[in-house]
């Protein structure tokens, strides 16, 4: 960056990738950033990773969407690969009006045949306007975003079982515990900041107990590694609370104060003895039992899970087993214990939190309560919308195959790449009678957008985010969008009033002081408090930086009472078989994030991992007679890819893993698009797959 003191304008904000959210100062030279150095926010004390510090330059890229446009009435067919040199082919420009008008347009009166994905992108003003757009504007709740992809099994689970869907405790929170469990989680690569304090805690004499079928990055600072076969967690999970039943290491007081259905559970837990499914888990039952030990006995433990845990059929009886587990041993609601799914996307607990779900409204507040729906048209002053719950995001890509779905607005989500068996996601959109995507670059969904409304980034807007910690932070724009580019919640407020909403918003500061009416995780947390400060929710009074730690004293439930949900053991949806002997799972890179377009226009981050990748064990490829290196051809029921092939010998002999930031190589033409019945989240961690060498073909 040459001489670092040479800049023109300093901005705080917040690093737009993961949900660790750490503070940043952008330095802004000639009105582009020249540098972003990590500040003292409260996740991240001046720490940043690769990504919050090199992966900025993607908002001055030549990609960049700086004028609306329609697509032409002699365009070739949608989904057809729109490239900075041939985009003319497909689209027109037009003005902000003209686009607007058109966009409206396709969209006003079509009632339940319009659906909208908004993104954990944008910040809680623009989360919570989207699902306004959609629920008042056409009267139901077809509203979805990303979570639905990446947690919703594990939210589903907390809300029925403790009755919130955020985190009760801060990953900080780690400092005060004495033994963590971090499973299906890879914070190494996925939460790099977040990773450097559980290293510290290992460092101070914590127990790290990290259990993935994958050998991740933080096996080398554990007390035990379980590296369990893929989709026997409820198995395994099962077996360790067996062991604490069995030889009486479980709080009964705690159980007696603050939970019910403990009995059942109990009683559930009978059939899983260690001895029992140490082969199903491919984990030695001593080793089951000494972990077992180690988190019962230690006087205070935290559990953090990712989307190894919840993206399976069975994702919510996954963290069922982990919530049950953290209630047996009394291992929340004080300092160094809790619950934690480690989110994904920097404001997908914000964007959940804002209500950009199909069955909740803002704070996790049911459509189907007349009471609730009546709060808010009373605030948003208009008509009762339905009590039905709407669709999800895969449910309404079946809907638009089906026809009853005709016209969708995405803003910032990118289901052509990140939809499981991402081939009907796109015959989906190409069926769409009218797509409106709002977007900073042409992504491979803008592929089939009829109007194509041009954003901005999270450097170039105001507003709030949330993070994995209950965190509520500023954002501030460092430079302005380029060309006629604007902030999101501008083009979402002209859009509404287009489709005959009479939304007057000035500044997100207005969307948040009626985002606070009702919600109440937000109380004593006004906009002039975020200002100067950030603020965990809840926050007892205007003075309280916020509750770290909650459900000390019971749980927003009935009685009281947390709530224990016995799981059984589900098989994968898509086993293994002679033609698909090994198992693929998904995931993300440390220098890549989702579908990849905004990191791999980042010149730092594509430098460093420029290729479409997988790994596998090197004794495989040997099987193979493929080199590291090498091309391998991957083929699942859903379809082929070929792409380059690691050797990596963490991972287990039949299994392979693929990022998912590559549409080269795309990972969802693989991925099994069976859903959890609960959260409705896709299995894309468990496919069956053929592996060949690509040039056996
Ligand atoms: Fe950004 Fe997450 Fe890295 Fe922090 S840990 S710099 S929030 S990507």
């Amino acid at each position: 960056v040459g001489d670092r003191a040479d800049y023109d304008s300093e901005t705080k904000s917040i690093c737009p990738f993961c949900g660790v959210g750490c503070q940043i100062s952008l330095k802004v030279k000639d009105g582009k950033v020249k540098y972003v150095e990590g500040i003292n926010g409260p996740a991240n004390e001046g720490r940043l990773c690769v990504k919050g510090r090199f992966g900025f330059d993607y908002i001055h890229h030549p990609h960049r969407l700086t004028k609306p446009m329609i697509r032409r009435d002699d365009a070739p067919e949608k989904g057809l690969n729109v490239e900075p040199g041939n985009w003319q082919e497909f689209f027109r420009e037009v003005s902000w009006d003209e686009a607007l008008d058109f966009a409206a347009n396709g969209l006003k009166g079509r009632g339940r045949e319009v659906a909208g994905f908004g993104s954990a992108k944008c910040t809680n003003e623009e989360a919570y306007l989207f699902q306004k757009f959609i629920r008042q504007g056409f009267g139901h709740n077809n509203v979805d975003h990303c979570t639905r992809l990446c947690h919703a099994s594990s939210v589903f689970a907390l809300v029925e079982n403790v009755g919130s869907g955020g985190v009760t405790a801060t990953f900080n929170e780690i400092e005060n515990a004495d033994v963590a469990i971090i499973i299906g989680a890879n914070p190494v690569e996925n939460h790099p900041v977040a990773a450097t304090y559980f290293k510290q805690f290992t460092k101070r004499g914590g127990k790290l107990i990290v259990m993935d079928p994958r050998g991740v990055g933080l096996r080398r600072f554990a007390t035990h590694m379980l590296q369990f076969r893929p989709g026997a967690d409820v198995a395994m999970l099962n077996a360790i609370m067996h062991t604490i039943v069995e030889e009486n290491l479980y709080d009964q007081q705690y159980i007696d104060a603050y939970t019910e259905n403990w009995e059942a559970e109990k009683a559930h837990l009978k059939d899983f003895s260690p001895e029992k499914m140490a082969d199903l888990c491919g984990i030695p039952a001593e080793t089951l039992r000494a972990v077992a030990r180690d988190f019962a006995t230690a006087k205070s433990g935290m559990i953090f899970w990712g989307m190894g845990v919840s993206q399976h059929i069975h994702g919510t009886d996954n963290s069922r087993c982990l919530i049950s587990l953290a209630l047996m041993c009394g291992h929340v609601g004080r300092p160094g214990t809790g619950l934690h799914p480690l989110r994904g996307q920097n404001n997908v607990q914000g964007a959940s939190d804002a209500g950009l779900m199909p069955m909740f409204l803002p704070d996790y507040q049911t459509v189907t309560d007349d009471k609730v729906r009546a709060a808010f048209t009373g605030v948003w002053g208009s008509d009762d919308f339905s009590a039905e719950k709407g669709l999800t995001v895969t449910e309404i890509m079946d809907a638009v195959h089906d026809g009853d779905i005709k016209a969708m607005y995405i803003l910032g989500e990118n289901p052509a790449m990140s939809d499981p068996d991402v081939e009907h996601a796109r015959d989906a959109l190409a069926k769409l009678d009218h797509l409106v995507v709002q977007d900073i670059f042409v992504t491979e969904t803008a592929n089939y957008a009829d109007v194509i409304l041009p954003a901005s980034t999270l450097y170039e807007k105001n507003g709030t985010v949330s993070n994995t910690n209950r965190q509520v932070q500023m954002v501030r724009p460092a430079v302005p969008p380029p060309g006629d580019a604007r902030e999101d919640w501008t083009i979402q407020i002209e859009l509404a009033k287009r489709c005959g909403l009479d939304w007057r918003y000035t500044h997100p500061s207005e969307v948040y002081a009626e985002m606070t009416l009702n919600m109440a995780s937000l109380d004593n947390i006004t906009w002039e408090r975020l200002e100067k400060t950030a603020v965990t929710y809840p926050s007892l009074s205007p003075e309280d930086p916020g509750q770290a730690v909650v459900f000390g004293d019971g749980f927003p439930r009935p009685e009281g009472r947390a709530k224990f949900t016995p799981a059984n053991v589900i098989a994968p949806d898509d086993t293994p078989d002679a033609e698909y002997p090994m198992i693929l799972t998904t995931g993300r890179q440390l220098e890549h994030w989702h579908t990849g377009s905004m990191t791999r226009r980042a010149s730092v981050l594509d430098a460093v991992e420029p290729e479409a990748n997988c790994s596998m064990h090197p004794a495989t490829l040997r099987q193979l007679g493929v080199e590291p290196g090498g091309m391998v051809q991957l083929t699942t029921k859903r379809g082929t890819i070929t792409v380059m092939a690691r050797a990596d010998r963490a991972i287990a002999p039949d299994m392979v893993f693929l990022p998912f930031a590559y549409v080269e190589a795309a990972a969802n033409i693989l991925t099994n698009p069976a859903i959890d019945p609960y959260g409705k989240i896709p299995e894309f961690k468990f496919s069956a797959v053929k592996v060949e060498a690509a040039d056996a073909q």
